[in-house]
């Protein structure tokens, strides 16, 4: 099977925490190239914008975006008009709207265009899905708060429109309960908390529930200092399961599950090169759509500036 060659573009926090490095590891899939405005990443070839990378490596496969939401339509489009296959981070656009042409062009051309939900890969993930598939599920509570301030140091785009501001990871919470509940849930009410010198809110109150009425509340916020908080907690007739640290830990029923190690950016990729063998896409827009719900829905509470 042919190696499929990767270009990344935007070496910030996550390229370098986890793209490179599981890049490295997986198989079937390498790291050729990459494109910066201010980065170099060492032992590949480097260029300032993805105009140059695709003029310089017309043989190149497939293409990582790695850059904030609010830039990721125009470098996909133009990477896919080139030809390439296209991994977009988490979220796959600063609209549902505009991830539509996309999807609409990866077909044309018989592209893969995968939208990657990072935390879907955690290690509790599937086991709980398989756990909750056959139980009746009575309420669901999720608990997201994290310390902005260590995780998005200077990163001013979060606080601008697409940046989503706790959402940004809200959303990975979001991406695990669609994928884990049997059901879809929809919003049925919001507070979020904008900075009064901000344009995206600091900490969100959701409600959401089923076709069968079920409560599924979620509170994220970024302004925990102290440990952090990224649980999932789903009662069921089987008892209280319970996924901890973002999915790298599980419970049920006060007892915990042995899972695989942590592992979401292999995960990705393996999934990667499996869908681009494939000839297949996979963009599952679930977990924008109810922060786009809690945008149109939400009522805004002005809070204390952040600096
Ligand atoms: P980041 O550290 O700010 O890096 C983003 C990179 O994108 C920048 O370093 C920059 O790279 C490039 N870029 C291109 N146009 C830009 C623009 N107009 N404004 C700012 N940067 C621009 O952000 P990140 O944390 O890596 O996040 C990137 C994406 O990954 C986001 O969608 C985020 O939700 C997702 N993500 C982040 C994490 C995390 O832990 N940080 C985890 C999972 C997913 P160059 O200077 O090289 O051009």
């Amino acid at each position: 099977m042919k190696t499929i060659t990767v270009g990344l573009v935007g070496v910030g926090k996550i390229a370098r925490d986890q793209h490179i490095p599981s890049l490295a590891r997986t198989p079937g899939i390498e790291l050729v190239a990459a494109c910066s405005r201010n980065a170099a990443v060492e032992g590949v070839q480097n260029f300032a914008t993805l105009t140059e990378m695709l003029a310089a490596l017309p043989d190149l496969d497939a293409v990582a975006l790695c850059t904030p939401p609010h830039v990721r339509h125009a470098l996909a489009a133009e990477a896919l008009a080139a030809g390439k296959h296209v991994l977009l981070e988490k979220p796959p656009g600063a609209t549902l709207s505009e991830i539509e042409p996309l999807i609409a062009a990866a077909d044309a051309k018989g592209l893969t265009l995968f939208a990657t939900w990072h935390s879907r890969f955690a290690p509790g993930v599937a086991p709980a899905r398989d756990f909750l598939r056959d139980a009746a599920i009575t309420g669901v509570s999720v608990e997201w708060k994290e310390d902005v301030r260590h995780w998005h140091p200077g990163q001013e785009w979060i606080w601008e429109p697409g940046g989503l501001g706790v959402f940004d990871p809200g959303i990975n919470a979001l991406s695990i309960v669609t994928a884990i509940l049997p059901r879809p849930i929809f919003l049925t009410g919001a507070t979020l908390e904008f900075p009064s010198n901000r344009a995206t809110p600091i900490a969100a109150d959701l409600a959401f529930t089923d076709g069968d009425g079920l409560s599924v509340t979620a509170v994220f916020d970024w302004r925990q200092t102290g440990p952090q908080t990224w649980d999932i907690h789903v009662d069921t007739d089987k008892g209280r399961l319970t996924l901890s640290s973002g999915g790298a830990r599980l419970a049920i029923a006060g007892a915990a599950v042995g899972i695989g190690p942590e592992a979401e950016y292999d995960g990705i990729y393996a999934r990667f090169a499996e869908l681009v063998t494939a000839g297949q896409s996979d963009v599952d827009v679930a977990p924008l759509r109810h922060v786009a719900d809690a945008f149109m829905l939400g009522r805004r509470q002005t809070v204390e500036t952040f600096d």
